[in-house]
């Protein structure tokens, strides 16, 4: 007891954060309430004050999520397998009158040849640009082995594509305190296992990771620390936040957003009537706020929404009001998690529970708002029974750009 009293404020609260610290590796409230009534025992202010904080830290522990993405990664290993190429523009797809680049060399980008550019466009901005054939077996390859180097830290592991993904260290199986530190290890490991580099972004949560990993790219890093995040956030080009394409940077623009600042000024009523329910998630974004959890190993490989009624609906309008809704809620999960896809699936479930289905496909992703309410509209007039009562529409997004990507460049090359 005369130990405890003789700890200054200085020492008791850099304590009180190994505590907290400990805690987050095992939490409980018991956990929580036992230590408030031991340390009631020291002073009933003390106590209150650190018992707040440790339920504080419980309910919301701040996590460590990094993103990893390789640099150029097809055509980094392109030019790492074949040094003629080195220091070369190299693109990584076909140079045919409907290819696409899948992937640009740093020197390639210097002529403004971007990924997902269409060949065409390319050639015209670099004339000399090396067309190589994709090696997807050898690319899965490397996707393996980092994958090998980033479960060494977690389990906690979403691979977005083959060359990036989210990790979760906030508890980590090296015990390791710091996520910075993590990122340059793993980062360090890439490149000694495979002589390539690759780019992090370390913070606390999804969103902001990704947005970090693209600030020193290539071959760096950049961390925003949880008392950095407001003014980052804040002094961000608005369309430089996740999730805002061209056209939406655009309207953006015209209604005076130019940075994080501009957003945050604008109410959430406002938002809404401006970008519909996308409007919450630009919302939240812009303060920080991303609790979407890491999640192992998913392929999705759809993506939708759907809703059903308080009573069976058979009035045209009133079906077109909640399609409309339903297209919205289904636009703003696609660019939370951003993917697109080709194959738009109507599911209608009567009043007597026999269920349709309606499905289109288009050749082309389905990437703007306007395209997915309109073919929505468009499967729900040729919906089977027109006068039959509808208690559940459903809207679902498939043929995902995620998986698909890899079989559509192997097809692109058995073609050239
Ligand atoms: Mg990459």
């Amino acid at each position: 007891m005369l130990l405890i009293s003789l700890i200054t404020e200085q020492t008791f609260s850099k304590i009180f954060y190994f505590i907290i610290d400990e805690l987050r590796r095992s939490p409980g409230i018991f956990i929580g309430a036992f230590f408030y009534i031991r340390i009631s025992e020291i002073s009933k202010t003390t106590g209150a004050f650190v018992y707040y904080h440790i339920m504080k830290e419980i309910k919301e522990p701040c996590r460590k999520i990094i993103h990893i993405d390789m640099d150029a990664f097809y055509a980094s290993v392109e030019q790492r397998d074949h040094p003629q190429y080195r220091g070369k523009p190299v693109a990584v797809g076909s140079p045919s009158k409907r290819g696409v680049i899948a992937a640009a060399s740093y020197e390639a980008r210097e002529y403004g040849v971007r990924s997902a550019m269409p060949s065409v466009l390319a050639i015209r901005k670099c004339p000399d640009l090396i067309f190589l054939k994709p090696r997807f077996h050898i690319y899965k390859q490397i996707s393996v082995q980092i994958h090998r180097i980033f479960s060494e830290y977690t389990d906690l592991i979403e691979p977005l594509s083959l060359d990036e993904a989210f990790l979760d260290v906030t508890i980590n199986k090296k015990n390791l305190k710091s996520a910075t530190h993590i990122a340059q290890e793993i980062r360090d490991k890439i490149m000694d296992q495979t002589n390539l580099t690759a780019s992090a972004g370390i913070s606390i949560n999804k969103f902001l990771a990704k947005i970090a990993s693209d600030i020193n790219k290539p071959n760096g890093m950049y961390l925003i620390k949880p008392e950095e995040v407001d003014t980052f956030l804040c002094e961000l080009p608005i369309h430089k936040f996740f999730g805002v394409g061209k056209v939406t940077a655009q309207k953006m623009n015209n209604l005076g957003i130019y940075i994080g600042a501009d957003l945050r000024r604008i109410s959430l009523e406002e938002l809404i009537r401006h970008f519909g329910k996308t409007g919450i998630y630009y919302y939240n974004v812009v303060r920080g706020q991303d609790n979407r959890p890491v999640e192992p190993s998913r392929i999705r490989k759809s993506i939708g929404a759907e809703a059903t009624f308080y009573n069976d609906i058979v009035n045209d309008d009133i079906l077109l009001n909640h399609i409309e809704s339903i297209s919205e809620d289904v636009w703003s999960r696609m660019l939370r998690a951003n993917v697109f896809g080709k194959t738009l699936t109507l599911k209608v479930k009567y009043h007597d529970f026999t269920v349709n289905t309606h499905s289109t496909t288009q050749s082309n992703y389905i990437d703007t708002q306007e395209e997915l309410f309109t073919l929505a509209k468009r499967l729900l007039e040729i919906r089977r029974f027109p006068d039959k009562p509808i208690r559940l529409l459903g809207l679902s997004v498939s043929n995902l750009n995620n998986s698909s990507v890899t079989k559509e460049f192997e097809q692109l090359c058995l073609n050239l």
